[in-house]
């Protein structure tokens, strides 16, 4: 029996139910590769229970135990990494370089990160304060785990966007529950065998398989919800969360602009367009979903784009380099793409290279490039997450920021401009969680830096201090050391102390400082 075979027989031992199952396939060759448990509510309360009984224990450990831990499993990513490109691979459709880069390497460096900064990221802080009554305290502001964290993550990452958070998550003393996306569970069964190989206790780590229903039952169970997936499903998500006062942060989708100035580079602009235009066949959320181009360069801008689109070769993946563009991993996703090319088309729209699928075995679909795109279109206004590059003409860098801006997403971003300091002025006036200058996407691989969205691109980050501290609930601790048998406000009142807090309070609020007197 294969490991995930095995680890599916648990799953169903573990939860009981109706023994209703779903189906994975491989996007690129069309086969079923699995069959896995569809586990109901009773199922993940399960779960959930015994994810909390193991974090106790958990919790308690210290830093250095959990980072062994991490650091071990950062070892057996590295040693399994054929296997681990391969089973994503086979449940994605994605090329080896897009499996390993993403979820491998990006993991294996999430578990060190994590490992390392947790310490410094969760220490007690120690808080002076300014309030008169609260003088003399020990004040300190800590961290402690919320308990049972739900990660509820998407189809395009598989690993990294699904355990992925679940490392700080665990870092900080959790125990996890991953809910995988149905298209693409069986990356998460392998990571569990490496978790448990690197000697993660029990029950402190569990994988839920199943559908959006599974998903629910979760947000209904866990402390906390670290969800990454569409802000269709955040929505929802956040309104169920508010049934239990669960608290949630969310990873949602993207529109993401590249902005490209007249004395930009050229080449490494279109190289930096078309690599993440298309990278993971355009299945990132933070893909480049359209640009604007200065008018004076944009003919040569868009000539490069579409030469270098062309060289792309897509296909069923195989070995190292075999081909730049996999599969669809999503089969409704090629649906989308193909209306978004269409409602382009109607209003105008030229397609310069590709815009269709292709027929069977496997599910693929045309690097594609279009041009004489606005904003009455969807290819501009909506997540396309396919491999698509709309391009359009504008007059200044004024029109190109009001375009980037007139969206109701807010992930990521990008300016690409000769001088570096106009860029970056550029890059400030966009109103996206983030934003490079002359590249893309490069923020995220700087784990210290916050990634999040702004608008209904989510709530809350991934990375930097905030990405770990989000798993923890704060409390807030005042010791008082030294003090008298009585505080100044305590009963029974009297007129003198109530007249000496007044004029205490008169002598502090009494007065506008000086720097501010005459400033309107
Ligand atoms: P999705 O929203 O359809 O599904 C995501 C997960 O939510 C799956 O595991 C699914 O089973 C689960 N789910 C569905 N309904 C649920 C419910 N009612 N309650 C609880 N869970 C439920 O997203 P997808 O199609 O798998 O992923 C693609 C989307 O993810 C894109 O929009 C992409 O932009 C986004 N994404 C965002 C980021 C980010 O960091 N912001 C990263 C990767 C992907």
């Amino acid at each position: 029996m294969s490991t995930v075979e095995q680890q599916s027989a648990d799953i169903s031992r573990n939860g009981g139910g109706d023994g209703r199952t779903f189906a994975v396939d491989n996007p690129a060759t069309g086969e079923t590769i699995a069959h896995l448990p569809d586990m109901d509510a009773e199922q993940v309360h399960a779960l959930v229970a015994r994810a909390r009984a193991a974090q106790k224990a958990w919790g308690e450990a210290s830093f250095d135990d959990r980072a062994a831990v991490m650091y071990r499993a950062r070892k057996w990513m590295t040693d399994n990494r054929e296997r681990i490109a391969k089973t994503v691979m086979d449940e994605t459709g994605k090329t080896r370089e897009d499996a390993f880069i993403a979820d491998v390497f990006t993991t294996a460096d999430a578990l060190g990160f994590w490992a390392k900064k947790a310490p410094s990221y969760l220490a007690d802080e120690r808080v002076r304060t300014h309030a008169v009554l609260a003088f003399g305290r020990k004040l300190i502001l800590r961290y402690r785990p919320y308990g049972v964290v739900g990660v509820i993550g998407p189809w395009n990452y598989p690993i990294a966007n699904c355990f992925g958070d679940a490392v700080p998550a665990l870092m900080a003393g959790n125990a996890v529950i991953l809910k995988p996306s149905e298209v693409t569970p069986l990356s998460s069964l392998l990571v569990l065998e490496g978790m448990r190989a690197a000697g993660l206790p029990d029950d402190v780590m569990q994988v839920a398989t199943g559908t959006g229903e599974t998903g629910a039952a979760l947000v209904d169970g866990a402390d906390m919800i670290m969800f990454t997936g569409s802000t269709r499903t955040g929505k929802k998500i956040m309104a169920r969360a508010a049934e239990t006062l669960t608290p949630v942060s969310l990873e949602l989708g993207g529109k993401d602009p590249m902005i490209v100035l007249r004395d930009a580079d050229l080449e490494r602009a279109a190289n930096t367009a078309v690599y993440w235009g298309m990278a993971n066949g355009g299945q990132i959320c933070m893909s480049v979903e359209r640009i604007y181009v200065e008018e004076p360069v944009y003919d040569e801008f868009v000539q490069k784009v579409v030469d270098k689109t062309r060289q792309l070769r897509q296909g069923k993946p195989g070995g190292a380099a075999s081909v730049e563009l996999g599969a669809v991993t999503f089969a409704p996703q090629v649906e989308i793409i193909e209306r978004h090319i269409r409602d382009a088309v109607d209003k105008g729209a030229d397609v310069l290279t590709g815009g269709k699928a292709s027929n069977g075995p496997g599910r693929f679909f045309e690097p594609t490039v279009l041009t004489n795109v606005d904003h009455s279109m969807e290819i501009m206004t909506e997540e396309t997450f396919g491999p698509t590059l709309p391009i359009m003409k504008v007059r200044d860098a004024d029109e190109a920021v009001q375009l980037a801006n007139d969206t109701r997403y807010g992930l990521n971003s990008s300016v690409f401009a000769g001088d570096p300091d106009e860029g970056e002025r550029v890059a400030r006036r966009l109103t996206a969680g983030s934003a490079c200058v002359n590249d893309a996407v490069i923020n995220y691989a700087a784990t210290e830096l916050p990634f999040g969205g702004s608008g209904e691109s989510g709530i809350g980050v991934r990375h930097g201090p905030g990405g770990i501290q989000k798993y923890c609930q704060v409390q807030a601790l005042a010791v008082t050391r030294f003090a008298t048998k009585r505080e100044l406000y305590h009963f029974p009142y009297t007129k003198t102390r109530s007249g000496l807090l007044e004029r205490m309070s008169v002598l502090l609020y009494g007065r506008v400082p000086r720097k501010y007197r005459n400033r309107r």
